[in-house]
């Protein structure tokens, strides 16, 4: 039996031709006609109003930092079941983090818990789409409302997912989505700033270009562009933005896919129920979008123990995130407060392969091992 991968970035088209095009162009920095198309794409297909292309989600949320004009000493509430990127990126502007719990049987940010952790000094909650499944945004925004807090979706893992019919990262103020490799769209690194919030649209363009009105001179409403404002450079380049275009192009197409995997997953894993084996919990007002399939085991020793049987058999399954108030950066600037559903999914969640030319022979032999397993 052949390895299996865990995962594996999808070519779909007409990414060689595309990259070859930009380059060609010699057009090849940040805003030209790829960054163009991929922005008339997600306008298009998802109704996101402003789209700036980023050179990562890590990116994408650092802008909405700045934006939010970050003080040292704001408070951002921010769940610890995550990625360091979604905390270092207003850690960076000197906030302190104030980490929230996630639900008993749903690493999502528990909705519930927000409330008692707002004070004078909290500036906004930021939200993470676990696995592409919707965090409970009704309750959140009212939350957000009540307390005039700002609500960032890092929706790194939620593109093309949607709650309540509403594609995510269209909800807050502002969403990011990421297009690193190992996501279901990918261009190597790169990510997407949505700005939900018309405040922050003329500002935000600014920011992406290095502090400058250039957006505005390109698209003719000003004869020079200037330095005018703070900025970096968020631009992702218009090689990439080519790569990241054949992608869109067929974003049904490894949607339809990803999703049949994930149901396959879903369908054949249930009876793992048996042995107390959790499968994602999906609620009623969220969709899924095949990011990533899991399993919550009864203890990291069972899960250490299937993840050595299944390499053993060739299979690459990964756990991933330690809760980021009990990480070594975090640990001795967190305030305390117990976190243990955070905990258990950390010592406890398991990731199996899952990845566009994933075939059903090698989705079988997974299954099977996983069963095998259980049943020793
Ligand atoms: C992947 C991921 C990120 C980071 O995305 P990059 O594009 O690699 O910067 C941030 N948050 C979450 C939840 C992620 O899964």
């Amino acid at each position: 039996m052949k390895e299996i991968l865990f995962n594996k970035p999808q070519i779909v088209g007409k990414e060689l031709s595309y990259i070859n095009q930009a380059i060609q162009s010699g057009s090849t920095s940040g805003n030209h006609q790829f960054t163009k198309k991929c922005n008339l794409f997600f306008k298009q297909k998802y109704q996101f109003t402003q789209n700036l292309l980023t050179t990562s989600c890590t990116d994408a949320l650092e802008m909405a930092a700045l934006l939010l004009e970050i003080k040292e000493g704001d408070e951002i509430i921010i769940p610890s079941y995550t990625f360091s990127s979604t905390a270092n990126a207003f850690i960076l502007k000197g906030a302190n983090i104030v980490f929230a719990d996630s639900y008993p049987n749903n690493p999502n940010i528990n909705a519930d818990t927000i409330e008692a952790l707002i004070t004078p000094k909290t500036k906004a909650i930021v939200v993470v789409h676990y696995a592409g499944l919707a965090c409970d945004m009704d309750a959140i925004l009212s939350i957000a409302k009540k307390y005039n807090l700002l609500v960032i979706e890092d929706a790194a893992q939620a593109i093309d997912s949607y709650y309540n019919n509403k594609p995510l990262g269209s909800i807050g103020d502002f969403g990011a989505l990421s297009f690193h490799q190992t996501k279901n769209i990918v261009c190597g690194e790169g990510g997407l700033l949505i700005v939900n919030n018309p405040n922050f649209t003329k500002r935000a363009e600014i920011i992406w270009e290095k502090g400058t009105n250039r957006a505005s001179f390109i698209r003719g409403e000003i004869k020079k562009y200037e330095w005018v404002d703070v900025g970096a450079s968020y631009l992702l380049s218009d090689v990439l933005a080519a790569y990241l275009y054949a992608q869109l192009e067929q974003v049904d197409q490894i949607q339809a896919k990803r999703k049949k995997i994930w149901n396959y997953y879903f369908n054949h894993l249930k009876e793992l129920e048996q042995f107390n084996i959790q499968l994602p919990e999906v609620p009623t007002f969220a969709s899924t979008n095949g990011a990533l399939f899991y399993l919550v085991m009864n203890s990291m020793k069972e899960r250490k123990a299937l993840i050595s049987y299944l390499k053993l058999h060739k299979i690459n399954a990964v756990f991933h995130y330690q809760s980021l108030h009990k990480s070594p950066y975090y640990k001795n600037k967190h305030d305390g407060r117990p976190l243990p559903n955070a905990d258990r999914f950390t010592d406890c969640l398991l990731r199996l392969p899952l990845y566009y030319d994933l075939s059903e022979e090698d989705q079988n032999y997974v299954i099977e091992k996983i069963f095998k397993f259980f049943k020793r």
